[in-house]
């Protein structure tokens, strides 16, 4: 059976999507089937309803905070993202993107603002502090291209009034992370550097 929902520690984590833009050398997906002994595979994308529903099953205030992440990225599943955060929302919940932040190529123009209401916080992987190292470690399908869209998108979310993370792991070195500090700063968001856990 998918799993379109799982918690993991006192988050609700959902997962609509196993479509990705990148292949990053690090992705989960290259050494686990999923998360907590669930795979995250799944044999059918669900509908906004189809989550909704299982959210309704849910003491939705045993969480503090609703992740959109899966095994996949979830702007390829963009108009039941916005459907299903606008729900937890209007709940009064919490509610975080976890993505690769090429919204200007999977989703168009105006992905930014389509997000206010929906979500609170938008978490991009920056991973690198420039666009060939991002290509060497992410294998972006939209090649090089790819790391310029991730930051105008974060500017974009910024500007619009959302909560932006820049994320890193720790593996980079001091100095690319010094690098990727110097990044987030001139966006004016913060930087997150991530424990990698292999
Ligand atoms: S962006 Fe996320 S889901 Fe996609 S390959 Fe990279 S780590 Fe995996």
């Amino acid at each position: 059976m998918d799993t379109y929902i799982y918690e993991y520690g006192d988050k609700l984590y959902i997962n609509l999507t196993n479509v990705c833009s990148n292949a990053c050398v690090f992705c989960l997906r290259n050494t686990s089937d999923g998360v907590g002994g669930e795979s995250l595979w799944l044999s059918r994308e669900p509908t906004a309803e189809e989550v909704i529903a299982l959210l309704d099953k849910k003491d939705l205030d045993k969480y503090r905070e609703f992740v959109f992440c899966g095994f996949g990225e979830p702007l390829y599943a963009f108009d039941r993202l916005v459907e299903v955060g606008a729900y937890l929302k209007g709940r009064g919940k919490k509610v975080r993107l976890n993505t690769n932040g090429q919204g200007e190529f999977i989703v168009g123009a105006g992905a930014a603002l389509r997000l206010v209401g929906a979500v609170d916080t938008v978490s991009i992987s920056l991973n690198a502090s420039d666009a060939e190292k991002y290509q060497e470690v992410c294998c972006c399908a939209f090649g090089k291209a790819g790391y310029d869209a991730m930051l105008r998108f974060a500017k974009e979310c910024k500007d619009a009034g959302l909560r932006v993370i820049l994320s890193v792991v720790d593996t980079i070195g001091t100095d690319e992370i010094e690098r990727c500090k110097a990044i987030a700063n001139g966006i004016g968001v913060t930087l997150r550097i991530r424990n990698y856990e292999k």
